[in-house]
């Protein structure tokens, strides 16, 4: 039981505060439909590794529309899908992290499995701004809406375009596909767009050079010299 989403929800209902779920995509778990919308419940296995953050989030979802129906609490929930830019931790072993920082040390580029698995990446500031609208939505818009950016690459794809802005020397490497991992991942947006009047704007590329710039940035921070 997601302890502190209910300790904060108690909180809203004390104080009249609007209660902001920050959901995940990984609601969908392996899902078996594409893209994801709202309207479907998932591909969850209960019991695998990711199953504590996915069925933890899972519940949290419920116990938001729980308080929302039994005690009147302001909620609004949203499904983020991959986010990335910079400041993203380097230690955080996401996608864009673990790519840039390899391809910039001219190190082994780890895809795990052959590449062949999707993501949809939405730059931070695209993210933001979403949420910054459904906070700005009216009470009766709840949730839960999917805050992502539909733009679907493979893991491959995504290798060889950091590859390329970086101009990078790395050589790809595959390794073991880890456990219960999504398969296809892709939003539909249109209830943000409906709901919202919300929609991405950054290219890929574009977001991906950013994020490059401030990892070369703390890259030569670092170095010695
Ligand atoms: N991935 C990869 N190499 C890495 C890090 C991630 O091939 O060094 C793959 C991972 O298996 C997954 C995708 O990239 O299929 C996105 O992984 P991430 O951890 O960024 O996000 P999530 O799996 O939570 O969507």
């Amino acid at each position: 039981m997601p302890m502190g989403t209910v300790n904060l929800l108690r909180l809203a209902r004390e104080t009249g505060a609007t209660f902001l779920q920050a959901s995940t995509s990984e609601i969908y778990g392996d899902a078996q439909v594409q893209p994801q919308s709202e309207t479907y419940y998932g591909h969850v296995n209960p019991i695998g590794p990711r199953a504590c953050y996915d069925e933890g989030k899972r519940c949290a979802e419920t116990i938001c529309f729980d308080y929302h129906r039994q005690y009147g609490v302001r909620i609004k929930v949203v499904r983020i899908f991959n986010t990335y830019g910079p400041r993203l931790s380097p230690a955080d072993g996401r996608v864009a992290s673990n790519f840039i920082l390899q391809a910039l040390r001219d190190k082994p580029i780890t895809i795990y499995g052959d590449g062949s698995q999707t993501r949809s990446l939405c730059y931070v500031d695209d993210m933001i701004g979403g949420l910054a609208a459904m906070m700005d939505s009216n009470d009766d818009v709840t949730g839960p809406i999917n805050l992502g950016n539909p733009d679907e690459h493979t893991i491959r794809e995504i290798a060889d375009l950091i590859m390329s802005i970086t101009d990078s020397k790395s050589k790809i490497t595959f390794g073991p596909v880890p456990e219960d991992d999504p398969q296809k991942r892709r939003p539909d947006i249109s209830l943000a767009i409906e709901k919202l009047n919300w929609r991405p704007t950054v290219e890929l590329e574009t977001g991906l050079a950013r994020t490059i710039g401030y990892f070369r940035r703390q890259f030569s921070m670092d170095m010695p010299g």
